[in-house]
């Protein structure tokens, strides 16, 4: 049976309060995309640990991407078993002087990083988008990070640029296991959860360095 880990609202929110330092002091992000719909309360509650003194708050805006299985007699084999689907995508209209995303520094926000499939598809789609503003308008190049509040250490299907993970760019408030991950946004029984995170923690049976 695959072990499961609880973890609570007051959980995600110290994760997020725990990153965000190092977070600022590495990359100063400028904008948020979260990655719905597990990065969306993570986001939210970094965006206040974020938040600098004299500084307006972190824009934050959400993508949707879901991530099929695809069945094994499946005729047409698109990628080694996975695909990834937009329900979402960006709306930079709103954004004023943001919305220009050439030169900028922006921070992906997810909750768990599993097969890394998502998080690739995520990085090389806004590249590709920022890619072609640039080379429409100028400018710098734009920089990426990423936060998940899990990362599962275990054999990815992904991958992500190298020099994320060698200039810091690469942010995980915890390495876990090949666990399974229970988050409280997901709970029907939110106290039944909350107990079970509790439980968890008085026993030391938490699976996360
Ligand atoms: P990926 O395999 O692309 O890294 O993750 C895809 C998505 O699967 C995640 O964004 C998340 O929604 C879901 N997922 C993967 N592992 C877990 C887990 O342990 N717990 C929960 N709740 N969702 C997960």
């Amino acid at each position: 049976m695959v072990e499961k880990i609880f973890v609570t609202y007051n959980d995600v929110h110290k994760l997020c309060q725990e990153a965000a330092p190092k977070i600022v002091e590495d990359f100063k992000p400028q904008l948020m995309i979260a990655i719905g719909g597990g990065g969306y309360v993570p986001a939210r509650i970094l965006r206040s640990f974020l938040k600098q003194p004299g500084s307006p708050n972190i824009p934050i805006q959400a993508i949707g991407l879901s991530l099929y299985e695809t069945l094994p007699n499946d005729s047409v084999v698109e990628e080694p078993g996975t695909k990834v689907t937009r329900t979402q995508w960006l709306d930079l209209s709103s954004l004023g002087e943001m919305g220009n995303l050439v030169g900028k520094r922006v921070l992906i926000v997810d909750e768990v990083d599993d097969t890394r499939t998502t998080l690739e598809y995520a990085v090389k789609e806004l590249e590709k988008d920022v890619e072609i503003a640039r080379q429409k308008f100028g400018g710098e190049k734009t920089e990426f990070s990423i936060f998940v509040l899990h990362n599962k250490d275990k054999t990815k299907k992904g991958t992500l640029p190298h020099d994320m993970f060698e200039k810091g760019r690469y942010h995980a408030a915890r390495t876990v296991g090949d666990v399974w991950i229970c988050y409280p946004w997901e709970a029907v029984d939110i106290d039944e959860h909350d107990r079970l995170g509790a439980e968890q923690k008085t026993s030391g049976n938490v699976n996360a360095k």
